[in-house]
This record gives C-alpha cells, sequence and structure tokens, in this order.
C-alpha cells in the first residue's frame, strides 16, 4: 500500500475543498456528493494501510495502548490536541471549525475480540493474549479496525477545510465497546460519559457506524427508532439440598428446578409477551451444577442473556423471571435468586435526526443503495452516547460483491472478512452526513 505524505494529503484536500466552497455558496445547506466523494477517495489509501495496521496489532477492551497511541498520533498531525486516557484508553480531540455553527459527535470503538485468527491474509493478526485467565487470539473480528481508520479519514477530511467548517466536531474514540477484561467493572461508552466527555463539549446529535457483513459492500442499512437490542447479562442461582443420587427424596434436586426454570423462561417469552410489538430473546448460555453422577448437588447455576427493544419490555421481563424461578423453586421446595446486569442498553435512532440525515446516505451512497435495516438482536454500547444526545446510527456493508451477505461468516466469527471497499463508503458516508449536518442540511 503507497503511502501518501500527510502534507501533500492536505494541500490535495484543501483545494478539493475551496473548490466545493466555492459552488455551496448557492446551496449551502448540503455538501456537494461529488466533492465528498473526491474527499474521501483522497484518503482512501491512507485509510487502507491505517485499517491493515490496524488489523495486524488487535488489543482487547482497556488494552488498546498502540491503538490509542496511533490515533492520538495523527490527531496531533491534523493540529488537533487530543485528550489521552479516557476509560482507560478512550481518546477525543475536538475539531473548531472557522465558522459558527453546531456541534457534533463522532464515535469510532477500538477493541478487538478474543477470537484467533486464521491464516491468510497478509496482515493477518497472530497476536495473543490473555482474556479472563484463559490464553486467547486477538482479531478485530468485529470490524472495529475498520471504524477507527474511517473515523481517522473523516477527520483528516475535515481538518483539511477547517476554515470554511460551520461548527464544531468532537471525534470520541471508545475502548472496550465488547466490555470490560473483568466481569462487572465499568467500560466503554458509559465510563467515558461518566469520565465527563460530553459535560464541557455538548454536541447536538452524535453519530456512529459499524461495518456489517449483513450487507454486500456499496449498501447502508439503518432504522429510525430502536435498531439494536439492548443486552442483559442474567444469572440464576438455584439452591435445594445435597443427597444421594439414588434418594432424591431425602434433598432438593436444584438441577431438576433448574431445568424446569429454563422451558418455563420460554413459554414465558412465548405466551406472556406480546412479541408481534416488540422482539424478545432470552437465551441460557451456561447450565452448570455437581460434580459426579450419583450426587444430587446443593446449588445448580444458570448464566444467559436478555435482548430486548423497549426498556418498559425489558423491566416486565425480567420481573417475570424473577417471579416464574421463584415461584418453581418455592414449589420444589428450592430458593432461587435473579441477578440482571445490564450491558447495553438499545439502539435507538432518534426519529426526527433520522429524517435529516437519511438524504445525506442517500446522496453518498445512491439511493437504491440505502437499506432499511430490520431490528437487530445484537447491542452496541454507542447507545449510552445516544441515551445521553440525539443519536443516529447506521450500518455500512462490508460483504465482497459475489458473496450472498445472508450467508457471509457474521460478525464475530474468525471468518469475518472486511471487503475494504467498505472504507472508502463509510468514510464518504459519514463525512456526508457530518458535513450536510454542520451546514445546516
Ligand atoms: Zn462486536
Ligand atoms: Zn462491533
Amino acid at each position: 500500500m503507497r503511502l501518501v505524505s500527510l502534507r501533500a494529503l492536505s494541500v490535495a484536500l484543501t483545494a478539493a475543498w475551496s473548490c466545493l466552497a466555492a459552488e455551496s455558496a448557492v446551496a449551502a445547506t448540503a455538501a456537494e456528493p461529488a466533492q465528498v466523494a473526491a474527499a474521501a477517495q483522497q484518503v482512501r489509501d491512507q485509510v487502507v494501510a491505517w485499517r491493515r495496521d490496524i488489523h495486524q496489532h488487535p488489543e482487547l477492551g482497556q488494552h488498546e495502548v498502540r491503538t490509542a497511541k496511533l490515533i492520538a498520533d495523527q490527531l496531533r498531525k491534523l493540529g488537533l490536541q487530543p485528550r489521552t486516557g479516557i476509560a482507560h484508553t478512550g481518546v477525543v480531540a475536538v475539531l473548531k471549525g472557522g465558522k459558527p455553527g453546531p456541534r457534533i459527535a463522532i464515535r469510532a470503538d477500538m477493541d478487538a475480540l478474543p477470537v484467533t485468527e486464521p491464516a491468510g491474509l497478509p496482515f493477518a493478526s497472530q497476536v495473543k493474549a490473555d482474556y479472563r485467565g484463559q490464553p486467547v487470539g486477538v482479531m478485530h473480528a468485529c470490524g472495529h479496525d475498520a471504524h477507527v481508520a474511517i473515523l481517522l479519514g473523516v477527520a483528516t477530511a475535515l481538518a483539511a477545510q477547517k476554515e470554511q467548517l460551520p461548527g464544531e466536531v468532537m471525534f470520541v474514540f471508545q475502548p472496550a465497546e465488547e466490555g470490560p477484561p473483568v466481569p462487572g467493572a465499568p467500560f466503554g461508552a458509559a465510563m467515558m460519559l461518566s469520565e465527563g466527555v460530553f459535560k464541557d463539549f455538548k454536541p447536538e446529535a452524535v453519530f456512529g457506524l459499524h461495518v456489517w457483513a449483513g450487507l454486500s459492500v456499496g449498501e447502508v442499512g439503518y432504522r429510525s427508532g430502536p435498531m439494536l437490542a439492548s443486552a442483559d447479562e442474567w444469572s440464576l442461582t438455584v439452591r435445594g439440598k445435597q443427597t444421594h443420587g439414588s434418594r432424591p427424596w431425602d434433598g432438593v434436586d436444584p438441577i431438576t428446578v433448574g431445568a424446569q426454570i429454563l422451558l418455563a423462561s420460554q413459554s414465558l417469552i412465548a405466551r406472556q409477551v406480546n412479541i408481534a410489538a416488540t422482539p424478545v430473546v432470552l437465551t441460557a448460555g451456561q447450565f452448570n451444577a455437581g460434580v459426579r453422577f450419583n450426587i444430587i448437588p446443593d446449588e445448580a447455576k444458570l448464566v444467559g442473556t436478555l435482548r430486548t427493544f423497549d426498556a418498559a419490555v425489558r423491566e416486565d421481563v425480567i420481573a417475570r423471571l424473577r417471579r416464574t424461578a421463584e415461584d418453581y423453586a418455592h414449589a420444589a421446595g428450592a430458593s432461587a435468586e435473579l441477578q440482571v446486569v445490564n450491558n447495553a442498553p438499545a439502539t435507538i435512532n432518534d426519529p426526527a435526526l433520522t429524517r435529516r440525515v437519511l438524504p445525506s446516505l442517500q446522496r453518498a451512497a445512491g439511493e437504491a443503495r440505502v437499506k432499511e435495516s430490520a431490528m437487530v438482536t445484537v447491542a452496541e454500547d454507542f447507545s449510552q452516547f445516544a441515551n445521553t444526545v440525539p443519536g443516529f446510527y447506521f450500518f455500512v456493508g462490508s460483504t465482497a460483491a459475489g458473496i450472498d451477505p445472508a450467508k457471509a461468516p457474521i460478525n464475530h466469527s474468525p471468518q469475518f472478512l472486511l471487503d475494504e471497499g467498505a472504507l472508502e463508503v463509510g468514510t464518504k458516508t459519514m463525512l456526508q452526513v457530518a458535513l450536510d449536518y454542520l451546514h445546516g442540511g
């Protein structure tokens, strides 16, 4: 990959933008898509190089030290003054335009996953790390390498037209989107907010994107209102009374009670929740009990996830699950205790902001390639920012042409493979969204 010198890039971009300024004197509320595309194209090689570099050196949440340094170094080269070490390894910087205008924030997440990358790409990760006491491979299997590179590209293109730019843009590079290294510890977007990122600089809108295997490269997905689910981690402890496996009547069997509660929880979703109004998923991923074939243990433990799109429905399902667990346990002479930890609220795109931004997506990506997305049961802690100020989040297709996106390995799979064309589409669309918003479009 040829690297354009940052200085040459900056000269070229400044020339492109002064041309844009002359043209946009007539219709100042939207940036000319051809100019935006040209600006994205000019940073493309650099964005690809950043992405490959970060891909080869992935870091787990709250350990994004090298990534944060790469980001801060680039932001300084653009003349910005990044703040580092936020929520452990987060980086933010504000670009102040030469004209008055609105304040916005654009967020990219930085962390990789405990996934071992198969050999193949010349820049494949060979990084190993410790994750919660286990040796693991580390891979950018969710595509956050692309998000960082795209946001650096957007920052570079916007910095080049600083003087003509109305308003201010905060670039938010967020660590640990996938969760903290220690269960229950503060992390990610919520931690950045608690450390005050939106306190001195309160944006009137926040934007984020995710590269997504479920769409072809060139396509963009969005949804007004709930788009991604809220993610809760629940754990249920059933306490019985240990006894010999041949004489269950002498004790209380927590395994049978746990199994009854698990099946009843599925009936609860199917029979008690209006799933026609809003989807709910309740899954147990762990069921642990006992040490030996002929001993009924004292305790059984189930751990799982709850996905919802509506805060009131979430509360209701948790209350019903607790009641179901306690009543089944009570019926058998056991006890049950349910604990629920919320990892991320639902990601809800502000409807008014969505109406305002959709034309920008269509101008940048082409109207036919902007698709309304179904609700997706994965979660994203971008929602923490979007619960603080109006937010808009969209998908950028990353599956290569010729491959059915419905069958492509999804994000988090070791086979997740990003078509690098998504980098230019991501840069172009985010740049168009930001510029149109700042210009009042
Ligand atoms: Zn992920
Ligand atoms: Zn992700």
